[in-house]
């Protein structure tokens, strides 16, 4: 008996597959489909552990389907354009395209080594001309459609070096060459009108996903309903100032006005004494994040512009500041501030000794004074005609004076913004868009797409987009006039790529167009689609945004593109997520090199349940290599029958082995969908250690004990393929494995042996029930007590004892 070698095993079948083709995808349509997709990697350099994570389970799900008779599509690619290939090629000072394909050759042999059924002849890699191509196609159809526009958007800027910076060139706020304050400038740049389908993407209609992905993306999209209030101004040219409230009933507990430093009217309402002071103000907080001035942390300041506003519904002239924590880009970058009934408001007022006015009263309670701000639905006072009157009632009575004096109107506000995707980079795709003196802004006709990324442009980040130092690029004629013209210069955002890639997999050779609408309609949506949690907003976000925008343009059928979303968990080391710093970063390669592909699949399925992740141990793998050699010795270690039993304990232990094997199918079926591979380990586990006791008692027969075998090795197949093929060739069956059907369990068979349990009270038969021969002895009393037979005996009495004869009787004594 040769001794399992996974490596040998492993080499040679997975020559042996690719040989044979064997998982070149089957298109025949007689076979449902079944579309598997795991999130293609970032060209990153080298597979981690949480790259395997991310795809052997979902390896070992799809090959189950491919044996329960599904054609599958579970394909593989790389997502190659972006920031950190620019960098790193940066760093190591060689171009962006071979720093990348060196990475995906690297990739590529470590994705070959988990032996993944991948149909490599589909691989896409979006920084390929031949991909990209389609990128630009697809923004010139959002433009076309009216979906993409061009617009203002701020990026850093050094008044020193008068140039744009890139974010990572701004160090604590200023420039990293000069030292000097960076700020914020408007620059145009290209946007996607996500925005016209925020109903639409809070809606997951007939989808299978976490509840709290979708509910990331209902708070990203950050619906509110509410009500516009038109503020007066006394002011020479300016009218009003406009705020958005979902809280109307608060309107006279207005004590001051906030808008955003960047908010168009400051520079026209600022008094001239005011003025240095607000410049300042607006300066420095042009050089601060989104996210430090929405912290929650810091302590919120403004500056008071000397102006006011009057609140029309009680004709109160309201002071006018400016603060950083209210942000141009939400809603209309005013708030009115009510700080009686709003948190962020009563800090401020506190910070500033701005006057506090109760306007809605806990039930039961006046207007005493506030400690904290009151934020509950209430009973309005201090409100004039709108006094006595609950919130819900009043924002309703509010709104409805405010609309009929033309002061306000009703309107739903949104946190989503249209989806910014220009980027001043190089190592993108490069916009399709021509800008002519005479024709203004021409699309690049679909002809002469691709427009190619000049290789040899310069790279190194400047904050401006590099392409625009390239003439070669940038110069070219218009495709309207024919007079000179120039290029768009930056390249798109890399989200865009990755926002349809899995389209391109169902015809990853078709040159007419994105894809083939047949092999579309066959394929798509994805039926499962598996990665991590992170992805939650950007990424499925706009993969969704892209699909329902083909959908309105007639290009394909249907609205959700991921049927069912499963994001795995996280697998850490000594308790900590790995990272190079900390120095506890598993490399697979090693234990795959030691102790096998499959031992590592089924390790990282063992951890824990997939959804969660799991602390990755060696000595955890090791009990996986061991339960694998088992099996290989189980399996090659032939069978002989034992010595002479009566046929009954023969009959007994061929019923029982049949009962365990039909019922492991079951389990194991059952887990493999519902994704739960620890359990359906387990239970394989558990079904070999069986087998070696049958194997070693050589009560059932030959016929018998090596269809067990046959079961054990078809389960096995889709977690450790190799060992699985190895010994169902071993076995003398036809090859492959892979290629069998999936086992169906018989739900008879399956079923646990059944025995009559006699229910006797104080030694005389009180009832026969028929239960599980597995019965425990709680199970049975609980059974026996429930019997109305059994009860009538009982009633009035204590029991003071019981006595349980497994498989037989209960005996229960009464007093
Ligand atoms: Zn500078
Ligand atoms: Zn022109």
């Amino acid at each position: 008996m040769a001794k399992y070698n996974p490596q040998e095993v492993e080499k040679k079948w997975q020559q042996r597959w690719a040989e044979g083709r064997l998982y070149e995808v089957d298109e025949e349509t007689t076979k449902p489909k079944w579309y598997a997709l795991t999130m293609f990697p970032y060209t990153s350099g080298d597979l981690h552990i949480g790259h395997w994570y991310a795809m052997a389970p979902s390896d070992v799900h799809a090959r189950f389907k491919r044996m329960q008779g599904y054609s599958v599509l579970h394909p593989m690619g790389f997502d190659a354009f972006g920031l950190p290939a620019e960098n790193a090629a940066i760093s190591r000072g060689i171009h962006p395209f071979t720093w990348t394909m060196q990475n995906i050759d690297n990739m590529r042999r470590q994705l070959k080594s988990i032996g993944a059924i991948y149909d490599w002849s589909r691989e896409v890699i979006t920084c390929l001309p031949e991909y990209y191509k389609w990128t630009q196609w697809f923004f010139l159809k959002l433009y076309e459609n009216g979906l993409a526009y061009r617009g203002k958007a701020p990026v850093n800027w050094c008044p020193h070096c008068q140039t744009v910076l890139a974010n990572e060139q701004v160090v604590d706020g200023s420039c990293e060459r000069c030292g000097t304050a960076v700020s914020r400038r408007d620059l145009e740049q290209w946007f996607f009108s996500i925005t016209k389908y925020a109903d639409e993407l809070m809606q997951h209609n007939g989808i299978d996903w976490p509840e709290r992905i979708k509910l990331m993306q209902r708070n990203w999209v950050g619906r509110s309903e509410g009500t516009e209030i038109s503020f007066a101004l006394d002011h020479a040219e300016e009218k009003e100032i406009r705020v958005f409230t979902t809280r109307p009933d608060t309107t006279f507990g207005v004590t001051f006005m906030v808008l955003a430093p960047e908010h168009p009217l400051v520079a026209k309402l600022t008094v001239p004494q005011k003025k240095a002071e607000v410049e300042e103000y607006v300066a420095r907080s042009r050089r601060r994040t989104e996210i430090e001035r929405l912290s929650a942390e810091k302590e919120k300041d403004g500056v008071f512009i000397g102006a006011y506003a009057i609140n029309r519904l009680n004709g109160e002239r309201v002071p006018i500041w400016i603060a950083d924590y209210v942000l141009l880009s939400y809603g209309t970058g005013a708030v009115m501030a009510v700080p009686a009934h709003d948190e962020r408001d009563f800090a401020f007022a506190k910070r500033y000794n701005l006057p506090i006015r109760v306007v809605v009263a806990p039930p039961g309670c006046g207007g005493e004074e506030l400690e904290a701000a009151y934020i509950e639905p209430g009973i309005m006072v201090n409100s004039g005609q709108f006094n006595d009157l609950p919130s819900q009632q009043g924002i309703e009575a509010v709104s409805d004076f405010l609309e009929r004096k033309g002061w306000g109107k009703r309107t739903i506000s949104y946190k989503l913004r249209d989806w910014l995707i220009s980027r001043q980079r190089y190592w993108g795709a490069p916009i399709p868009i021509v800008y002519c003196p005479s024709c203004g802004i021409v699309p690049v006709p679909e002809k002469d797409l691709p427009v190619l990324l000049p290789e040899d442009a310069e790279f190194k980040p400047t904050g401006e987009s590099p392409l625009k130092y390239c003439e070669r690029f940038v110069n070219t004629t218009c495709p309207r006039c024919s007079a000179p013209a120039k290029r768009e210069t930056d390249t798109m955002d890399t989200f865009m790529c990755s926002s349809w890639y899995f389209l391109r997999y169902a015809s990853p050779h078709y040159e007419n167009a994105p894809f083939d609408a047949e092999r579309i309609k066959y394929w798509l949506p994805v039926d499962l689609y598996t990665g991590g949690a992170e992805h939650a907003v950007m990424h499925l976000f706009y993969a969704r945004f892209f699909i329902k925008a083909l959908r309105d343009m007639g290009l394909v059928s249907f609205g959700e593109p991921f049927t069912r979303l499963f994001n795995q968990g996280v697998i850490v080391a000594e308790r900590q997520k790995m990272s190079k710093s900390k120095g506890n970063v598993v490399t697979p390669d090693a234990y795959v090199s030691e102790l096998g592909a499959d031992a590592v699949r089924a390790y990282l399925m063992f951890i824990g349940p997939w959804e969660q992740g799991g602390e990755w141990n060696d000595s955890g793998i090791s009990g996986i290599s061991r339960w694998l050699n088992r099996v290989w010795n189980l399996v090659t270690g032939g069978y002989s029958r034992g010595g002479e039993v009566s046929p009954a304990v023969r009959g007994k232990a061929e019923r029982d082995l049949s009962r365990l094997t039909h019922q492991t199918i079951k389990k194991v079926t059952e887990d493999m969908e519902r994704l739960r591979f620890n359990t359906m380990l387990a239970a394989l586990m558990e079904f070999t250690n069986y087998l070696t006791r049958v194997r070693e008692e050589g009560m059932v027969s030959l016929s018998q004990w090596g269809e067990a075998i046959d079961t054990l090795l078809l389960l096995l197949a889709p977690t450790t393929p190799h060992l699985a093929e190895e010994l169902w060739q071993q076995r003398g069956h036809e090859y492959s494995i892979h290629n069998q059907n999936w086992p169906r369990w018989d739900e008879e068979l399956a079923r646990d042996e059944e025995i009559t349990l006699v229910v006797q009270v104080n030694g005389r038969l009180r009832d026969r029930i028929t239960v599980p021969a597995s019965i425990t002895e709680a199970e049975a009393k609980k059974v026996a007590l429930e019997s109305r037979r059994v009860k009538a005996y009982l009633e009035g009495k204590e029991i003071t004892n019981m006595v349980y004869v497994p498989g037989r009787l209960i005996n229960l004594v009464v007093r």
